[in-house]
């Protein structure tokens, strides 16, 4: 029988481009998918739940967290601190659950160095961008959300460009101009990773 290791799955995507969206679809369609729940010092959006949607935590001890070695990766993104927990992910892609972060592109930056001297990383990691099909769809998507403050907003597009001048930090990119189409896409990608022969454990065929 063949054993496998996990894949650590990134994926990013400007913000407005429909990433949350997508990824859930991925997850209802392919159940086995776990989530890394990250870590963040910004406050709840409405119906965000704690240890759900992220682990909502004070600038404090957020950065005990940083102190205790705790974070695969961390990143400022606009105002606030995002981080991912090592007891998120490492823990899972060793028992062969494919694990997908969410998270922007300097934490995926940071994880693509982590890999260049830690092999289970190199092995696992695996980039999926989510663009959209032109800028001017991002903006208009953005600005139609209504969850943001003028400020955020100017932010968010001003992140979004350079996020997406960022792509070739990526092995994949997923266009999402039709959702469903995207969503296909995503999934097949997705499916793919569970055929990768670098998670094989061992040498099931000696
Ligand atoms: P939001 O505040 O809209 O939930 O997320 C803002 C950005 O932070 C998104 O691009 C998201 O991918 C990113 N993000 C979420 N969690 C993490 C994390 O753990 N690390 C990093 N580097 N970025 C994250």
């Amino acid at each position: 029988m063949i054993e496998r290791n996990g894949n650590l799955i990134v994926i990013s995507g400007p913000s407005g481009v429909g990433k949350s969206t997508l990824v859930k679809q991925a997850r209802t369609e392919l159940p086995y998918l776990e989530f890394s729940v990250s870590c963040t010092t910004r406050s709840p959006r409405a119906g965000e739940v704690d240890g759900k949607d992220y682990f909502f935590l004070s600038e404090y001890e957020f950065e005990n967290r940083v102190q205790q070695g705790e974070f695969i990766e961390y990143a400022g993104v606009f105002d606030h601190r995002y981080g991912t927990l090592k007891s998120e992910v490492l823990h899972r892609i060793r028992r062969g659950a494919d694990v997908i972060l969410d998270i922007d592109v300097q934490g995926a930056r940071l994880i693509r160095q982590a890999s260049l001297d830690d092999t289970e990383i190199a092995r696992a990691a695996q980039f999926i961008m989510i663009v959209p099909p032109d800028v001017a769809t991002l903006e208009a998507r953005l600005s139609g959300r209504n969850s943001e403050t003028p400020e955020s907003l100017k932010l968010r597009l001003a992140g979004a460009k350079s996020e997406l001048a960022n792509f070739r930090l990526y092995d994949y990119l997923v266009v999402n101009d039709d959702l469903d189409t995207a969503a296909a896409e995503l999934i097949s990608l997705l499916k793919c990773m569970k055929m990768r022969t670098a998670t094989i454990k061992g040498e099931p065929f000696a």
